[in-house]
């Protein structure tokens, strides 16, 4: 692969792959572990497979320290359909806390919304989404208090919990930071995110369920939608997505190898703090959207003087080979997304271009 072509790629999401584990995966596409065949095309039933999501399923164990009281689950439908079945599982007659303080805290309450009661415990958008909300009005009956630990579009990311009240389990969207630091497991009776930020391809949500939470699901719910038969089949309920549950094993073996995810977060922060220095030393050229305390190590979302300089930073990074810069267009401007992929080498890459830039139009 020495001449393929590689971007510097700062895509939201999906985002960038380690290129060890693409080059792994091309190595075996051909002929799985002896089988003559990919992973694509073997019996979801069969031992190759059965390896492959077990070996998965310890290394995210031992990556995040998941105690044994916990289940992990490889779904379909996106983090977007778990924030249907959270509700939906989890809720029964009761009522919701969720804490918004961003689009998709937004999104998740809004679901939320369509099937019974759940109201926000905090909302930050008349203040822009640009950090912590000051203080917390807490339901002590919620079914659950739910958050999301890093808001991809708006830059928004808990270094530190929120504290539910005693007895109100506490669940977290962790779709864009999830295996990007450590995190104390036991403070959650739940964690759910969607692969394709940080952990592998689209097509597989990684749902991780203390066990207690398991016995709240109703009886009869729909069986694609329901936590307690995909919890005790083992997610082979039906035919799993298992190309992508194939890569997120692959994935966990390479943060493994990395050292773990406290030697993960250490790059991490390397990475971010150079964009976050460039942005604060540029002299107001750069502007940065999250508040200091609640930047987020992963999405980094800037404003630069007018419309028309984000559009030319935007094709002339492109140009440079720097990919995924535009912001999402309820934030606008330029967002770096430096998700665990992204090396220190190409955030160094994009700083470069950065000041490059400024120099010629600042
Ligand atoms: C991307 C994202 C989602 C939606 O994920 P899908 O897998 O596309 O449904 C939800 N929450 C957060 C925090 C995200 O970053």
């Amino acid at each position: 692969m020495s001449n393929t072509k590689r971007a510097y790629n700062f895509n939201p999401g999906p985002g960038p792959l380690p290129l060890e584990v693409l080059e792994q995966a091309q190595a075996e596409m051909l002929d799985f572990k002896g089988t003559g065949m990919s992973v694509m095309e073997i019996s979801h039933r069969s031992k190759e497979f059965e390896a492959v999501i077990q070996t998965a399923e310890a290394d995210l164990r031992e990556l995040l320290g998941i105690p044994a009281n916990y289940k992990i689950m490889f779904l379909q439908g996106g983090a977007t359909l778990q924030f249907t079945m959270l509700p939906m599982n989890l809720r029964a007659t009761g009522s919701a806390d969720y804490i918004v303080t961003g689009t998709w805290s937004k999104t998740a309450i809004k679901e939320a919304q369509k099937l019974g009661a759940a109201r926000a415990a905090a909302n930050t958008e008349s203040e822009g989404f640009k950090g912590y909300p000051e203080k917390l009005d807490l339901d002590p009956k919620a079914a659950y208090l739910h958050f999301t630990s890093n808001e991809t579009i708006h830059g928004v990311e808990y270094f530190s919990e929120p504290v539910p009240p005693a007895g109100v389990p506490l669940i977290c969207d962790t779709s864009s930071d999830f295996i990007s630091r450590p995190v104390d497991i036991s403070k959650y009776a739940m964690l759910y995110a969607g692969a394709q930020k940080n952990a592998g391809p689209s097509g597989v949500t990684v749902v991780i369920i203390r066990d207690d939470m398991i016995e709240r699901v109703p009886a009869n719910l729909p069986v694609m939608l329901d936590y307690k038969t995909l919890a005790a089949s083992g997610s082979l309920h039906n035919t799993p997505p298992s190309f992508a549950i194939y890569m997120v094993g692959l994935v966990f073996q390479w943060a493994k190898k990395q050292g773990g995810l406290a030697a993960i977060e250490k790059v991490n922060r390397v990475k971010a703090d150079m964009i976050y220095k460039t942005i604060d030393e540029s002299g107001g050229f750069y502007r940065g959207h999250a508040k200091p305390e609640a930047r987020s190590l992963m999405n980094i979302p800037f404003r630069l003087p007018s419309e028309e300089l984000e559009d030319a930073f935007a094709k002339e990074a492109k140009k440079n080979n720097l990919i995924g810069l535009k912001g999402h267009r309820s934030v606008g401007g330029m967002r770096a997304s430096v998700y665990n992929a992204v090396t220190v080498e190409g955030a160094g890459e994009l700083v470069k271009f950065m000041k490059d830039f400024q120099q010629k139009n600042g």
